[in-house]
């Protein structure tokens, strides 16, 4: 097995991602002050809002990366990095558009039919059209290529029978890009017969559970198919390529500064209450966390400047995303230990309400799209050491 290092080139952020970030910045503040939202802890997991999605939409802040013949906006990872960076700093309620721009739009107009690319990734870029992501299943997480979902040939498509289970936003989303097993498991080849579909939510023969969190809210689900016809349009790429197409968008669904940026918006309100009246404890908490943000940040930015190579950093986004995801329970733990009792009990403040949702919601990060556990191990491989 050989070594190869990892790569966090620096990079500078261009003038016109600077200014863009004014931009971004006046239409939150505009947005929060008109009551357009509320901030929230994990936006981008928990903040469903079509009607926000739209609005970010139709400023020309979807599908920004892609290509302009596809309906894309032609425009730089950095400069895609800078809004994403801003919307979760604000707490802005993102959920409904996150999958299908982040990793579901860059995979169909990679692989789709260009009919079928052409009927979705105009609207995903409107903000009018959501996605959910079809991988994990009730015995199928960590071992992906235990999916036991299948799709048999049929006339004309394929007829998808069984269960996938934690797909984020299923219950507001339009389509699933859904792994499936296309034949049956070589157990000296798992990871082929596996194929990626779209498969349209509301099909007959689709249902979706909601699932409630430990905060007794619905944001991930159950979703069962029985006999749900897929056409054969709507496969991605080729039967039997599934696995690979996997692996290239776990590395978009690892790679953002959504990995160590879910909480700072309990941060931001938390410095409010403390600069008031800084201990040393509190001076030297925060210098803690700045110094890691800015280290996470480094790190990540790289990750945006590997995409806008047209790399595919795996390892990298693995690294970060278990570094990010430890830091964000520590962040949050910090903030809880120097805050004083009276911003901690008070029921209708905004940072304690931020704090409690935060706490509540963090235990997910170093779960979903991929368990730190075996991130470590695909790391450790990364360097020569299993
Ligand atoms: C909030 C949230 C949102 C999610 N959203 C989605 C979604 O939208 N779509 C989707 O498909 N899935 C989603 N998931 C599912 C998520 O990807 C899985 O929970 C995750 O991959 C782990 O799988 P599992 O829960 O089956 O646990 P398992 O794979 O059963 O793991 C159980 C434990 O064993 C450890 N383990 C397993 N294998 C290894 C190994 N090889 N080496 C070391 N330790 C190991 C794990 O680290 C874990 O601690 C979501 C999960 C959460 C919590």
């Amino acid at each position: 097995m050989s070594v190869t290092r990892f790569r966090f080139p620096y990079v500078e952020m261009p003038e016109v991602a600077t200014q863009l970030r004014v931009e971004v910045r006046e239409f939150l503040a505009e947005q929060r002050a008109n009551g357009g939202f509320v901030p929230m802890a994990d936006c981008w997991a928990s903040g469903m809002s079509a009607e926000f999605s739209r609005k970010v939409g139709q400023r020309g802040w979807l599908g920004m990366t892609w290509d302009k013949k596809y309906g894309g906006h032609g425009r730089t990872f950095l400069e895609r990095y800078v809004v994403t960076e801003e919307m979760l700093a604000a707490g802005a309620p993102v959920m409904a558009h996150w999958i299908a721009d982040r990793q579901s739009g860059p995979q169909l107009i990679k692989n789709a039919n260009p009919e079928v690319r052409d009927h979705i990734i105009p609207r995903i870029v409107a903000g009018e059209c959501f996605c959910a992501i079809g991988m994990s299943e009730p015995n199928t997480g960590s071992d992906l290529a235990s999916v036991a979902t299948k799709a048999e040939k049929v006339d004309g498509g394929w007829r998808v029978n069984g269960t996938k289970l934690w797909s984020t936003g299923a219950h507001g989303g339009d389509y699933m890009v859904t792994l499936l097993r296309t034949s049956p498991v070589d157990t000296k080849a798992r990871h082929e017969g596996l194929s990626q579909f779209i498969i349209d939510l509301k099909s007959p023969g689709v249902e979706i559970r909601g699932i409630a969190d430990i905060a007794g809210q619905v944001h991930f689900n159950e979703t069962q198919f029985e006999d749900v016809f897929v056409p054969d349009d709507y496969v991605l790429g080729e039967v039997g390529g599934g696995w690979k197409m996997v692996v290239g968008e776990l590395a978009l669904e690892r790679s953002g500064p959504e990995r160590f940026l879910s909480s700072f918006i309990v941060f931001q309100e938390a410095m409010k209450v403390l600069v008031n009246n800084p201990t040393d404890k509190t001076r030297e908490v925060l210098g803690q966390v700045v110094a890691k943000i800015k280290t996470l940040r480094r790190m990540s930015l790289g990750i945006a400047g590997l995409l806008q190579e047209g790399a595919s950093p795996e390892m990298e986004a693995a690294l970060v995303k278990d570094m990010s995801t430890n830091f964000e329970r520590e962040l949050l733990e910090k903030i809880r230990s120097v805050l004083p009792q009276h911003a901690l009990v008070s029921l209708d403040s905004l940072t304690a309400n931020l704090l409690r949702e935060g706490i509540l919601r963090v235990p997910s990060s170093t779960l979903r799209g991929g368990t730190n556990e075996v991130l470590k191990g695909m790391i450790a491989r990364q360097l020569g050491m299993r």
